[in-house]
């Protein structure tokens, strides 16, 4: 037993051995050069490989790089995507005549023995995993070489290395129901999101104008009214789908539904722009460009859920306790009859000016920021 043992001890050692023996060292100039046309690939694209390899060349629409490989001397055929410029695999191509055994010998003692061999094209092939490489050596034509890996993973990893060189600062972006604005930088190599800038959002007022745009208040809206009890409106946003959808006319306006009551229409809201225009489909997500929010309600039951609901949406700054205060005044200061501009006035509160009115069945309320 004892013996089997130690026999068993022999092999275990004898294969670790070996296997130890077949991996060349990182300084071996194998290691180097396949490394390097990793890197090629990791590259991607023509652009990054002319920009960032020295020596690479642009040869007939095709990219070259002067090398070695496996000890012979030759170039880096790239090739390309014709429309992406991505680089799909390597070729790398012999100057003269090689010594294949050699060559073979040298590659085995890199990436193991190869895994396959073709003798009717007399081809080698090694599927390396751990390097996330394919690599097949034709005696006569060169050694492709193929990606085995995620670029964008690789494109971190390389990221990681050499930092984050290709960035670019998005635009703005407001988050309506954080009340908080965004911009990221992010590397276009590996899109990776590599910093952040925040800043609080305390109104939706900026020169007179609303600064939220119609689809971020109409979310507001709906999220807001789940505060109140037993209230949860859904507004579905709707235009005119034969129209194009640049028109202008091509206005954008949202059904409030009662999500509660089988999605029972309650009113409907749209808005205008400074000059009075209502707000086109194409601007449902275009800041800075409402000067006035008109709801129409259709049930009375809903008037005071929907004052409650709209200024809880357009003004971030408010408690909820104040809102109702304020929705009070509003449904105090209702005007009945005649419409004129003595008594078009409404509630002003956190410079926003609202307006209740009844025309008929129907109740409006018109928000504004307020004139100074
Ligand atoms: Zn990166």
């Amino acid at each position: 037993m004892k013996r089997i043992i130690t026999i068993l001890m022999l092999i275990i050692i004898i294969l670790s051995m070996n296997a130890c023996a077949n991996k060349a060292s990182p300084n071996d100039p194998i290691v180097q050069e396949i490394s390097f046309a990793k890197n090629i690939l990791i590259e991607g694209t023509k652009e990054r490989v002319l920009e960032r390899i020295k020596g690479a060349k642009e040869n007939n629409e095709k990219v070259v790089v002067e090398a070695t490989l496996a000890g012979v001397e030759g170039y880096y055929d790239l090739c390309l995507d014709n429309e992406t410029a991505e680089i799909e695999w390597i070729i790398f191509r012999y100057n003269s005549d090689f010594d294949v055994q050699k060559a073979v010998k040298n590659i085995n003692g890199y990436l193991g023995k190869y895994d396959e061999y073709d003798s009717e094209f007399e081809c080698y092939t090694w599927d390396n995993e751990e390097l996330e490489l394919n690599i097949s050596l034709y005696a006569e034509k060169g050694t492709w070489i193929y990606p085995n890996f995620e670029y964008k993973d690789a494109l971190y990893e390389r990221c990681l290395v050499n930092g984050h060189k290709n960035t670019k600062w998005s635009a703005w972006d407001t988050d309506y129901n954080n009340l908080v604005m965004v911009k990221e930088k992010l590397c276009l190599d590996c899109e990776q999101i590599i910093d952040k800038e925040t800043v609080d959002v305390t109104d939706f007022i900026e020169n007179d104008i609303f600064t939220i745009h119609a689809a971020g208040f109409a979310d507001r809206f709906d999220k807001q009214s789940a505060r109140l009890n037993g209230i949860e409106y859904y507004s579905e946003s709707e235009y005119k789908n034969n129209d194009s959808f640049y028109d202008e006319d091509n206005t954008v306006f949202y059904r409030i539904q009662d999500k509660k009551n089988n999605y029972n229409e309650i009113g409907i809201c749209s808005f205008n722009k400074t000059k009075g225009k209502l707000v086109a489909r194409m601007d449902e997500y275009e800041e800075n460009i409402i000067s006035c929010i008109n709801i129409l309600i259709s049930d009375y039951s809903e008037v005071t859920a929907v004052i409650y609901s709209s200024i809880l949406a357009i003004d971030p700054n408010i408690e909820y306790s104040e809102a109702a205060d304020v929705g009070q005044k509003i449904v105090d200061n209702i005007i009945l009859g005649e419409i004129d501009e003595s008594n078009f006035k409404g509630i002003d509160y956190n410079n926003i000016n609202y307006v209740l009115y009844r025309d008929h069945e129907y109740y409006y309320l018109i928000i504004k920021p307020t004139e100074k």
